[in-house]
This record gives structure tokens, sequence and C-alpha cells, in this order.
């Protein structure tokens, strides 16, 4: 059994781990190089829009099971809210229809045979792509192993694969795609129900995570930055900080809980994901009009979502790398045309803020698929951890929380 697990890295994939080594009374050191936890999944407080904000708003569904028990497990089930049904509104901005994917609550997918439960113009065939998706083929591009166009496509695989792989799904890889739609709508709506928390990402998985760690022993280090491993034969023995350096004892291990990026300037011969993608999100400080949300689908805008919280109205745009050359003044008019529009809030813009994550996630491709390591390292002490390790999964939370509990129980086992 380890004496103490040093991690490095304290988001949700690191926060995982250390909750998993701690529930078995191992000492946990996290050690984390900003001064707060929660990494690309956390809160704070904005002094132009005066609001405490999400860095982007985070949806969970309810087959994301790992992410749900990790909430369970640190007590903080209940600060996540799920809707009760699997329904997703849309708008189309040019024909300016609204209508409700509407998955039902069962594991049947009985949605598809129901026209006013399903997206406009489709028919139950054309949703027979979905199967072809299911069938065992090698990684390649989405679009060279299904139909990549039509109503059905542009209304409902194309958004919700959007927003699963931060990818252009006709770039996407296929297996990435299929264990999205295994583990979604292939399960029914009983696996869709959508998950956010409207108090924010930190209150929900990040302070009870450290609260439960701090109760079982472990401890933090902010601002503190791992440079280097120094290795000898088959183990990692220090860790340099830069000021400071840490010795790894024979009894101790090391999760490597970093973006993909950091982990290679730690680790130079790591194979890892090296492509990366971007997600836009603005908040606006305004209450909603009553009677709407949570959420709302758009087609055709510049937003794809818009979520609708007590004090204010956020949206979301993935793959949003086209715009990152826009100022976020751009990007707040643009998106603050597309919530007007849609919801008829009064025209003048309230106090905004627009957050650009230009490495919100690895390139959900094929190529990048294949780069993603296990949890193993050549040094027998130290494993690795993080969305973009090979969980089987895009870039989630779903994926960082089972890639940490995987690293906890590799840790266990070694
Ligand atoms: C805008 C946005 C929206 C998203 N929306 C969703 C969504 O709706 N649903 C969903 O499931 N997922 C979503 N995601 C993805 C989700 O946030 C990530 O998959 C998850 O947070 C990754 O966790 P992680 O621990 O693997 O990595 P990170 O969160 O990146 O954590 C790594 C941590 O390591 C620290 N670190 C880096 N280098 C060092 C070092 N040398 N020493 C010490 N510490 C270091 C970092 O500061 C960071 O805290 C979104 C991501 C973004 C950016």
């Amino acid at each position: 059994m380890p004496r103490t697990v040093h991690i490095i890295g304290g988001g949700l994939a690191g926060l995982a781990a250390a909750v998993g080594l701690a529930a078995r009374s191992i000492a946990t050191v996290v050690h984390e190089a900003t001064d707060q936890a929660g990494g690309r999944c956390r809160s704070y407080d904005d002094a132009a829009s005066g609001m405490r904000i999400d860095n982007g708003t985070h949806i969970l569904l309810s087959g994301n099971t790992a992410a749900l028990g990790f909430l369970s497990h640190i007590g903080a089930a209940a600060r996540v809210t799920g809707s009760p049904k699997a329904c997703f509104p849309f708008v189309d901005l040019v024909s300016k229809q609204r209508w409700t994917l509407d998955l039902g609550v069962g594991r049947l997918p009985l949605w598809v045979f129901d026209r006013r439960r399903r997206a406009p113009h489709t028919r139950a065939r054309d949703y027979v792509a979905l199967a072809r998706l299911m069938w065992p083929t090698p990684d390649q591009p989405l679009g060279q192993i299904m139909s990549c166009s039509g109503p059905a496509y542009e209304q409902v695989m194309r958004p919700l694969l959007l927003a699963a792989l931060n990818t252009d799904p006709t770039a996407a890889s296929s297996h990435l795609a299929r264990a999205v739609v295994r583990e979604s709508i292939a399960q029914g709506g009983a696996a869709c129900r959508p998950y956010l928390a409207p108090q924010g990402l930190s209150g929900a998985f990040v302070e009870p995570a450290i609260a439960y760690l701090k109760n079982h022993g472990g401890a933090f280090r902010f601002g503190h930055q791992l440079r280097r491993c120094v290795t000898a034969a088959d183990a990692v023995t220090e860790l340099d900080f830069g000021g400071d350096r840490i010795a790894v004892g024979p009894d101790d291990a090391v999760v490597l809980a970093v973006p993909s990026y950091a982990a290679r300037s730690i680790i130079p011969q790591l194979q890892a994901p090296d492509e990366f993608r971007a997600i836009v999100n603005a908040h606006f400080r305004i209450a909603p009009p009553p009677g709407i949300g949570p959420m709302l689908g758009i087609l055709n805008g510049t937003a794809e979502w818009i979520f609708f919280f007590a004090d204010r109205i956020s949206a979301t745009i993935s793959g949003a790398d086209r715009f990152m050359q826009h100022t976020k003044d751009e990007l707040a008019k643009m998106i603050w045309q597309d919530v007007q529009r849609v919801t008829r809030v009064p025209a003048e813009m309230p106090p905004w803020q627009v957050v650009r994550e230009r490495r919100a996630t690895f390139a959900a491709t094929p190529a990048q698929n294949a780069k993603r390591p296990g949890v193993r390292t050549a040094w027998r002490n130290l494993s690795l951890a993080g969305d973009w390790t090979d969980t089987g999964l895009p870039a989630t939370i779903e994926s960082a929380v089972r890639s940490g509990t995987r690293a906890a129980d590799f840790v266990m086992q070694s």
C-alpha cells in the first residue's frame, strides 16, 4: 500500500483520484499550479459583470454514472439539478420553427416513432443512421461512416454530437461518437436527462471534493506547479516544483493529472493529444423571462445553447476556433442578438462577460484519439489521469472522473 500519493493537478481528474484514494485511507497531497482547484470546470468572481460565473456552463447527462457517482460520494448530489425528462427544446433562427426533442423517460427509443417527439421534417428511418454508427469499424472520421446531412443530422445528431465532442462531427472520431451515443441516446431518455449546476461548478464539483478530502486528512498545495520529475531506473524519486523539491519515497506514488500539453512538458517523450478545440461562453447579468428554461438549443445562430439561471443567461459555442479572432465585445454583441431574438428580453445589453477557452478539449479526431495514453507510464510509481487519457470517451467530466478513479485503482494495485 502506498504511503503518500502526490497528485499533480487539482482538476476533476486529480480530485477524483484523490477522493478514490482518500476513501481507502491513503494520504494524498494535491499540488495545483494555480490558486484554485477545478481546472477547466470552475467558478470565479467576475468584476466586469459583477457576477460569480463559471468558465463555461457544464452539462451532465443522467447516463454519466461516474460523474454523478462522484458527486454522491462527496455529498454533493443535490448541488446539481436534473431535468425530470430528457427534453431538449430547439429554435431555428432562420425558419423560426420551434420544437422539442423529447427522448422520454424510458430505455427504449420510442420517440423515433412519434412525429411530435422527434425533429421536424424527419422520419423514423432517418434515425437509422444512428444504428450504423453502432456497428464496430476502425476509427474513422464520422463523415466516412454515416451520412452527415439532412434534417435528422442537422437538427438532432449535429447539435448533440458537437456539444459532446467539441469537434465538428463530420471530422470527429467514429469511436468517440459511438461511445457518446452508446452511453446516451442508445440507452433511451433515461440516460439523457440533462443536469446543470445552477449555483456554479465550484460549489457543486470542487468545494465539496476539497471538504471531503480535508475531512479525510488530504492536503493541498496551491500555486505549486510541477516543473519536472526526477527519475532513477524505473521510478520517480523527486518532484521538482522550481522553488522547492519533494522527495518521492519508495512507497510513495505520483498521479499526473494535468492537461495533455502540461504532461508533455513534464514528460517530453509522452505521446498525448496535441491538437485542441475552443469553447466560447457568454454570461449576461439578467433574470430570464418567467417560465423559460433551463436550456434551449439554437440552430443557425451564433450561440448553440442558451442556459437560463435565476440571475443570468449564459450561452455556449462549441468547436469555437473560428471565433478566436473576434474580440470579446464583438462576441458579446453577436451572442446577445441571439439571446434577444429567442427570449424577447429588452434590447439593451446587460453587464456581461465572455470566456474564451482556446484549449477547452483535445480535438476528438481519430488521429488525436489514437494518441491517448493509458494510466500506466514507464515509471512504476507514476500514473496518468485526465480527460485526455485513454478512457474511450471524449474530453468530458465523465472522462476526467473515470480517469481519476482508474488512476486511484492503479495506485492501489501497484
Ligand atoms: C468551456 C468549457 C465547457 C465545457 N463543457 C463541458 C460540459 O458541458 N460537460 C462536460 O462533461 N465537460 C465539459 N467540459 C470539459 C471538462 O471541463 C473537462 O473534461 C474536465 O474539467 C477536465 O478535467 P481534468 O482534471 O482532466 O483537467 P483540468 O481541468 O485541465 O485540470 C488540470 C489541472 O492541472 C493543473 N496544472 C496544470 N499544469 C500543472 C502543473 N505543472 N503542476 C500542477 N498543476 C498543474 C491545472 O491548473 C488544472 O487545475 C468543458 C470544458 C470547458 C473548458
